[in-house]
């Protein structure tokens, strides 16, 4: 496994590498829900890059950008293990040198959910993204179904944008109890960390609900949230059942559904989701 830093290097490695590459992006400190897409493509492709960075640009001025959880030694462990073949991981100041000004904006799918809630998220997020995708070149990128909004929105830059790759989604990997892995989950005191389980209790809430006949997404969410606020630590920031291509509200369930919402427990912001299909 070969860790590289520089894109330069990056660029001369690039032209031997055997095709087809398959590219997972990630921030580091991985867990089972990383290993996934790093297995994934491993699997369908002859050279497999995983990236770690922790994109400044997609962080709002009060988020936990300085205290994110990171543990390089850790991580290059892991990938090693899981037969990776390049690591990439520039600083900082490699990906945005001074007098950087170049945007990619998706418009109005970003309007709504975690665009909606964190200004200037999806701007930072594509624009990372589609210089990582520059760099790499690969023919097909991973990522979680855990992150919706960010899948559908790479999806649309690569269509709008004609960039010549596959995104592949992968199912959202989960703990036993049912809570979505996530490099935030560490965050979580024990008290909050049983606690959490209510998100995804009450994501298969809604799809019981669904799978009974309900198609009155208000009456579902109504439900949804009754049961989080159950839950004393809970304390809901949003909960949507939205079109899952244009993420816009329903009123009436339409498949397929996107149930998403934002719980905070303790201190970290917990997404989840799932779709009705
Ligand atoms: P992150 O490091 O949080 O930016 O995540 C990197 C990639 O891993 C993204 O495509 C995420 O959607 C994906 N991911 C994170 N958590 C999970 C999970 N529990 N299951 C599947 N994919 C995940």
């Amino acid at each position: 496994m070969k860790v590289i830093e520089t894109i330069v290097e990056m660029n001369r490695l690039r032209l031997k590498l055997a095709e087809p590459v398959g590219f997972v992006p990630t921030m580091g400190y991985l867990h089972d829900g990383h290993l996934a897409l790093v297995n994934q493509a491993r699997s369908e492709n002859s050279t497999v890059v995983v990236s770690i960075f922790v994109n400044p640009t997609q962080f709002g001025p009060t988020e936990d950008f300085k205290s994110y959880p990171r543990d390089i030694k850790r991580d290059l462990a892991m990938l090693e293990k899981a037969k990776t073949d390049i690591v990439f991981m520039p600083s900082a100041a490699e990906m945005y040198p001074p007098r950087f000004s170049s945007w990619v904006d998706v418009e109005k799918i970003t309007e709504q959910l975690e665009g909606a809630v964190r200004p200037g998220h999806f701007r930072g997020v594509a624009t990372v993204v589609a210089k990582l995708f520059n760099i790499v070149r690969p023919a097909r990128a991973y990522f979680g179904q855990k992150d919706a909004q960010q899948m559908t929105v790479i999806k649309k830059m690569v269509t709008d944008l004609n960039m010549n790759l596959e995104v592949v989604a992968c199912p959202t990997v989960r703990e036993p109890d049912g809570l979505a892995m996530s490099s935030r989950n560490t965050y979580l005191k024990p008290e909050e960390r049983k606690a959490a389980a209510v998100l995804y209790q009450s994501l298969k809430l809604a799809q019981q609900l669904w799978s009974q006949g309900e198609k009155d997404a208000e009456k579902i969410r109504r439900q949804v949230m009754e049961l989080i606020q159950k839950q004393p630590l809970a304390r809901i920031e949003y909960v949507s059942i939205a079109d899952n291509e244009t993420l816009e509200e329903l009123d009436v369930v339409k498949p397929p559904a996107l149930v998403s919402l934002v719980v905070k427990i303790g201190k970290p912001r917990l997404i989840d989701n799932v779709v009705l299909e």
